[in-house]
């Protein structure tokens, strides 16, 4: 049988258009919904994705506030941008874009975002709750993945998931998120022996360590579900997607795939700040 594409594109326009809703419901109150975006340097990729994610919120309906800092940023001058954004009630949402320039401390000053404003899931405090099961906003690639596969009711408990890949915004994370779902988790990482072998018990395996194809199909396993985070050029991902896909159940395609769960998540995300924010919403 043909393996499902899970088709992220898709699913992000029908939640983009549930949020076009909850926003319309948000502004009949008097509430805008704001998400600032803060950019720093001019990395093209960066500057690419800041816009989308600025375009989605237009999408629908919210607003968006762009702070485009130059390439000599020092930390404590981005932190006391973080600190007005904090302040400012007007702002639900803030979006530091990763990576910044290496002079500045990022972990710092993803830590600095309040956690009822860190709707991309970057800090500390919200990895540790989100751990502990607790209520909050998760990092937006792995909770978007989450929603994927849930929208696409694949089921995760007792099952056993490889994620290849550990970085704080997107493996660690997703790690937590599918052992938080009841699936038994391994993580790889560069020093990881014997990946293949191991990539071959996944019946989930999640590609994220941005290498193109550095996961062969020809280790899928028969049936499993690939999830494939990376973007290279050429539209390949982190999984050799044209050989995993003739065996494995289902995957998500490249591109079209966790991209666009990513922008939905974020903004979903945003949307719920700031329905908590005015006491609105569930
Ligand atoms: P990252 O910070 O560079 O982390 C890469 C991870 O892969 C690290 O944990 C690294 O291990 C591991 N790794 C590297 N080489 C490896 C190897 N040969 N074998 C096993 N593991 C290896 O990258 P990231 O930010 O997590 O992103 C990962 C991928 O997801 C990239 O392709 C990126 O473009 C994509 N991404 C997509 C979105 C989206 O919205 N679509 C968002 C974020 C990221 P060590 O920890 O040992 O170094």
């Amino acid at each position: 049988m043909a393996a499902k594409i899970l088709d992220g594109k898709r699913l992000s326009a029908t939640i983009e258009q549930e949020l076009q809703e909850r926003v319309r419901v948000l502004k009949s109150a008097g509430h805008t919904p704001i998400l600032a975006t803060i950019l720093v340097g001019s990395d093209p990729a960066s500057a690419t994705y800041v816009r989308m994610k600025g375009n989605a919120c237009q999408r629908v309906g919210m607003e968006s506030l762009r702070i485009e800092l130059p390439s000599e940023t020092t930390t404590e001058t981005l932190l006391s941008n973080i600190a007005g954004l904090n302040a400012n009630p007007d702002v639900h949402g803030i979006l530091l874009q990763h990576p910044v320039p290496e002079q500045i401390d990022e972990r710092s000053c993803f830590d600095a975002i309040d956690l009822g404003k860190d709707v991309d899931g970057v800090t500390c405090l919200g990895f540790g709750k989100m751990s502990m099961g607790e209520s909050v906003y998760g990092s937006a690639t792995p909770a978007g993945i989450m929603t994927l596969l849930d929208r696409y009711e694949i089921p995760l408990k007792g099952k056993h998931a490889v994620v290849v890949g550990r970085s704080p915004i997107l493996g660690k994370p997703m790690a937590m998120m599918l052992l938080n779902a009841h699936a038994t988790v391994t993580i790889c990482h560069s020093r990881t022996q014997g990946l293949e072998q191991i990539v071959a018990q996944g019946d989930i395996v999640v590609g994220a360590v941005g290498r193109p194809e550095l996961i062969k199909g020809a280790w899928i396993k028969p049936g499993a579900v690939v999830i494939d985070a990376g973007y290279h050029p050429g539209g390949i991902g982190d999984v050799e997607l044209s050989v995993a896909k003739n065996h494995c159940s289902a995957y998500t395609p490249v591109p079209g795939g966790v991209g666009p769960m990513t922008i939905a998540t974020l903004i979903e995300q945003c949307v719920s700040a700031a329905e908590a924010y005015y006491g609105m919403g569930n």
